[in-house]
Parts: structure tokens; C-alpha cells; sequence
């Protein structure tokens, strides 16, 4: 099977899992665990912080973060199809009590007007907005990558404004790979900042959560406690994702380069329609126009044929690329989808 759902299906190389069985550990809830410290260490000096929390998926990541800088009642602008939005549960709203106010893109990227817009003025009929979160790279985006520029306007209209904000960089080292901009100068602009090890980093648990200011540290330490992300000899976990990031970024450009060539063999089939100047990073986005199939006839035809990938509503698929699929997997890929996307 080649499995191109999604970069969060890859396993622990033979190697990472030599480096877990080794690590050294301690109870991390006492903050006595060696790796974890390691790992944090590791984060924040990459996302040029002070300090950076290990949890356990970006989806804590992220809801820390929203917690400990908003008050319930308060507004978090966002993007409409965000992470924070379609995948979380609904945690924003159930956890910290805030709403959120979604703002729609093509593309998964704000507009500095459009965050302009949002901001609430100081009224007493209007709530307070408590956050700014922008994602990137842009899941549901399709990869798509925050240009620098963007984010420097945004944070001028979040300074003006007072109002913090929150980097949802669960596949930030992609963003990096793809533009040479390095993980601090993105991460400089934002309060707090997530990314993930368990996507395209190879790790099989884990993500971080960084920020510059103690105080906010603390409570991020408090309310991953409190949101039952305490763990204890996380160290096992902590070694797999220091060998992702002393091993596993640089090579995140092949990945880019399999979902290039993935484009390109998808252009060649007539039925297919994509647009390849938005193949950005490792996610690759295209419609099946003109077909009598359901979108989930034609996903469970792929899977027949040995490709897994998902449909993500309408006639729209996404194919994600990552290190456990090779440049043979991708045309053979390209191959059953041409067959099975050209049969009527
Ligand atoms: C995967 C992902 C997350 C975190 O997902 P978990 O499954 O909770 O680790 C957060 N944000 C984005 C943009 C993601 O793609």
C-alpha cells in the first residue's frame, strides 16, 4: 500500500527507535526528565525562544496556547478552514470559552486587511479579539506556504492593537525547508508557536510549544497539566523527536519534490484539474471534474489498486507526501491514479 492520507501515517525508523530504547529518562512531571529537557532545549533555541513544553499533539499545542492569552468571551481571528477550526473538536469553544472568528481565504492565508477588519473596535456592544492564530504551513491550504511579508503586516496591525498572537506551525519546518526563512525569523513575529514531530519530522508522538515570556510558560506548564498532558518518562518519547530534528528537516525538500512530481503526473490525466504553482510543500490538492463516481467510489478504486489518499469534500482529494513514501511509490502512484481516474 502506498499511503499518501497523510504525513502523520509514518513509523519510526529502525534508528529512531534505537535512539528511544536508549534514552535516558525521569519523571517529567517533577520537569526531572533529562531527554525532555533536551528536546525543549533543542525547540526553543530553533524557534529562537526562551522556552519551549513538550505535549503531546498539536492539537495541545495549539489549545494551550489559546488558553493561557485568551479569557472566556474573548474572540480569536482565524482563518475559516484553520486546524483550530475543523480538527480540534471544538476545543477552543469547550476548553477555553472563547469564539472563534473565522475569516475565509482560498488558500488558507490572511490577508492583513482582512485581519484589519476583524479586529473588534472598542465598543460596549463588541467582545474583545484576544488572538490572532495563523497557520503555516496551511493544511486545508494545501500546503500553502505564510509569505514573511504577510506575517510582518500582520503583526504591525496585532502591535497596534495589543493583541497577542499564535503560530499553528505544525508543519512549520516545511515553510522553512521551502523558503530558506529559518524557524525564528517566522516564529519572532508570534507570542506563542507550535510545531509537530509527528508529521513529516518521522516522530511518533509529540509536539512543542515555544514562547519568549516566563510567565506564559509557566501557565502553559500548569494548563498541560490541568488538560491531562502531564507525562511522566517522557523521555522515550522526547529521544525519537530529537533524532527527527537532528535527521529528519533538511530532507522534508524531498518530499516537496515528490509532491511536485505527483503534480505533474496528475496534470497529464485529462479528468484531473490542478493547479501546480499551488503545490507549495508536501501537500498536493486536485479535483476529479466530469466523473459519474462519488468522491468515495473513486477513493475506495485507489485503495483496490494499492493507494490510499483521502477525499476532502465535493470532488476534491489531497495527497500528502512524507519520508516513508520513495520517488518509486510516487509514480506508481501517479500510475494507478492515471488508470483508475481515466476509466469511466
Ligand atoms: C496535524 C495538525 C495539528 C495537530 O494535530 P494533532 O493530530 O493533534 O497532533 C495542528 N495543526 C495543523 C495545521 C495540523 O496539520
Amino acid at each position: 500500500m502506498i499511503d499518501l492520507r497523510s504525513d502523520t501515517v509514518t513509523k519510526p525508523s529502525e534508528a529512531m527507535r534505537e535512539a528511544m530504547v536508549r534514552a535516558e529518562v525521569g519523571d517529567d512531571v517533577y520537569g526531572e526528565d533529562p531527554t525532555v529537557n533536551r528536546l525543549q532545549e533543542m525547540a526553543a533555541a530553533l524557534l529562537g525562544k526562551a522556552y519551549a513544553l513538550f505535549v503531546p499533539s498539536g492539537t495541545m499545542a495549539n489549545q494551550l496556547s489559546i488558553r493561557v492569552q485568551t479569557k472566556p468571551g474573548d474572540e480569536v481571528i482565524i482563518e475559516s478552514r484553520a486546524h483550530i477550526v475543523r480538527y480540534e473538536q471544538g476545543a477552543a469553544a469547550a476548553l477555553a470559552g472563547v469564539q472563534l472568528h473565522m475569516v475565509p481565504t482560498d488558500r488558507g492565508v490572511l490577508d492583513p486587511a482582512q485581519v484589519e477588519a476583524a479586529i473588534r473596535p472598542k465598543d460596549p456592544h463588541t467582545l474583545p479579539t484576544g488572538l490572532i492564530c495563523l497557520e503555516n504551513t496551511h493544511n486545508s491550504g494545501g500546503g500553502s506556504i505564510y509569505p514573511l511579508a504577510t506575517i510582518e503586516r500582520i503583526r504591525e496591525i496585532a502591535l497596534a492593537h495589543g493583541i497577542p498572537m499564535h503560530l499553528d506551525g505544525a508543519r512549520l519546518f516545511n515553510a522553512v525547508v521551502a523558503t530558506g526563512v529559518s524557524a525564528a525569523e517566522y516564529a519572532r513575529h508570534f507570542e506563542t508557536g507550535s510545531f509537530c514531530l509527528s508529521k513529516g519530522l518521522g516522530a511518533p508522538v509529540g509536539s512543542l510549544v515555544v514562547t519568549n515570556d516566563r510567565p506564559t510558560a509557566d501557565k502553559l506548564r500548569r494548563f498541560r497539566r490541568m488538560y491531562g498532558g502531564g507525562m511522566r518518562q517522557a523521555g522515550i518519547l522526547a529521544a525519537a523527536g530529537i533524532y527527527a530534528l537532528e535527521h529528519n528537516i533538511s530532507r522534508l525538500k524531498e518530499d516537496h519534490e515528490h509532491a511536485r512530481r505527483l503534480a505533474r503526473l496528475l496534470q497529464k490525466i485529462p479528468t484531473v484539474s490542478l493547479e501546480p504553482d499551488h503545490v507549495e510543500t508536501n501537500i498536493v490538492i486536485f479535483d476529479v471534474v466530469g466523473s459519474s463516481r462519488s468522491a468515495q467510489d473513486i477513493v475506495a478504486a485507489l485503495k483496490k489498486e494499492g493507494l490510499l489518499l483521502n477525499a476532502v469534500g465535493g470532488t476534491t482529494f489531497r495527497a500528502v507526501t512524507h519520508l516513508d513514501v520513495t520517488t518509486r511509490d510516487i509514480e506508481e502512484a501517479g500510475r494507478i491514479l492515471s488508470v483508475v481516474l481515466t476509466k469511466e
